[in-house]
């Protein structure tokens, strides 16, 4: 069996894992990044449209196309990038160690010792089963981002007229997606009373295209008999019921952050993130663990995702070389119209970036920093919504004891 001996782990060479290896890297760390697909960039690969990177190249790329640019730099900052490798389990050794377990069809079992890890190992899309759509049980009923692969990684058209239920990005994407290869869009129905995607999202792939957004609308009951045939789709104000004719149903009804690896591992998981809690270094509960990207929370740009990531590598590098990190000791929480703040713990007297995800809809909102119940920063916030993160950089004090974040809307 082959044994890697390395100072960070990363586990993910997605947009966040690359900029979390470059970080490490250059900042004087071995570091081995591992992805069990054949080429790096994570969802990146299968986004063929632009809007990439608008704040951390300051360019607008295409999915690949990012990938690309930070796959370069974690290679010319000295990070080892081995694709087609599954890691199976990391084990934190006794010693405070880690030891990674690889699978891959080309070199088979390797085994990975490391200081420390990083997990950026993304998200996986909620199904029909996780919103428990019944009817038949049908060939022609994708997530999003599965039918998105399909068709542009593959080649494949998935059918010829399509419902898509959910209008989350990956959806609302689709929806233009499936316009541009030909493909019929019935419409894109909404449970909630408004879109969960962002709003630039609704007006370039829906507007654009004159594709029907039914908002208050669930899919009832899904009808056919090998093949999807039609969706029952039913208003939820008035309760009418409409049967829409269609061979597709793509399913856009959120992420799940992807933690088996770490719950094996013990990490504790916070429940409104549904990724690990971490301090202000990106370190888990487990010492000498870093979390970053969408397996940390679910980031609607990866611009954010690779900026955070950056911080998990530093962090990690640090962590491996023995230098301590901040002793990151306050709780850090957020009133409730925000649904978390990451990170959930920092040090006195450091500088932070913070991230959030708001559960209120307004045009103008006030965002607080409070220390000891005392306002010592804040940001104002046009068009506040679910669907975008919001993210605040502060400074803690040095002798602080209770640290809060409030929004709060402006008349
Ligand atoms: C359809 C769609 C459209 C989007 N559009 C935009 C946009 O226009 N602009 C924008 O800025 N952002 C957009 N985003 C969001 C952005 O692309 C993502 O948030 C970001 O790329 C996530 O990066 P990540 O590294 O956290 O996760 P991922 O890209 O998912 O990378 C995770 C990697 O981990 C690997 N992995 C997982 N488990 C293991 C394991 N056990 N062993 C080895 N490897 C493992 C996976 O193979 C994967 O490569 C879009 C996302 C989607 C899905």
């Amino acid at each position: 069996m082959k044994k890697i001996d390395c100072d960070v782990l990363v586990i993910g060479a997605g947009g966040a894992g690359l900029s979390a290896a470059q970080a490490a890297a250059s900042a004087g760390a071995k570091v081995l990044t591992v992805d069990r697909e054949e080429a790096c960039g994570g969802v990146l690969c299968q986004c063929i449209h632009n809007g990439f990177g608008l704040r951390f190249f300051n360019a607008e790329l295409t999915g690949p196309e990012y990938a690309l640019r930070m796959e370069r730099a974690a290679r010319g900052s000295g990070a080892e990038i081995r694709c087609g490798e599954t890691v199976s389990s990391v084990v934190r050794r006794s010693d405070g160690t880690f030891e990674a377990t690889l699978f891959s069809a080309a070199d088979g079992v390797t085994k990975v010792e490391s200081r420390a890890a990083v997990f950026t190992t993304g998200c996986r899309e909620r199904t029909r089963a996780n919103i428990a759509v019944p009817g038949d049980r049908c060939a022609g009923i994708y997530t999003a981002g599965s039918a998105q692969k399909l068709m542009n990684l593959n080649g494949m058209l998935p059918g010829r007229r399509a419902l898509i239920v959910g209008s989350g990005d990956i959806g609302l994407i689709m929806a233009r997606r499936c316009r541009w290869s030909g493909i019929e869009v019935a419409a894109v129905i909404e449970i909630l009373p408004e879109p969960s995607g962002l709003p630039r999202n609704i007006a370039q792939c829906l507007r654009d295209f004159d594709i029907p957004l039914l908002l208050s609308h669930r899919c009832r009951k899904i009808i056919g008999r090998n093949r999807v045939e039609a969706a029952e789709v039913e208003n939820m104000t008035t309760g009418e019921v409409m049967t829409f004719k269609c061979d597709t149903i793509l399913f856009s009804v959120g992420l799940i952050p992807e933690n088996e690896l770490l719950k094996a591992m013990g990490a504790k998981l916070d429940p409104a993130t549904g990724g690990p809690g971490v301090d202000s270094s990106l370190q888990c509960s487990v010492p000498g663990v870093f979390a970053a990207g969408n397996s940390l929370h679910v980031h609607d740009l990866v611009d954010f995702a690779s900026l955070e990531a950056r911080r998990a590598g530093e962090s990690a590098a640090r962590y491996a070389s023995g230098a301590g990190l901040p002793a990151a000791e306050l709780p850090v929480t957020c009133s409730r119209t925000l649904k978390y703040v990451v990170p959930g713990r920092c040090a006195a007297g450091e500088s932070c970036e913070f991230f959030f995800r708001p559960t209120v809809s307004c045009r103008r909102a006030k965002l607080s920093f409070l220390a000891d119940g005392s306002e010592i920063a804040k940001k104002m916030c046009v068009s506040v919504r679910p669907a975008e993160m919001l993210t605040m950089k502060a400074d803690v004090p040095a002798g602080a004891k209770n640290l809060s974040f409030e929004l709060e809307e402006c008349k």
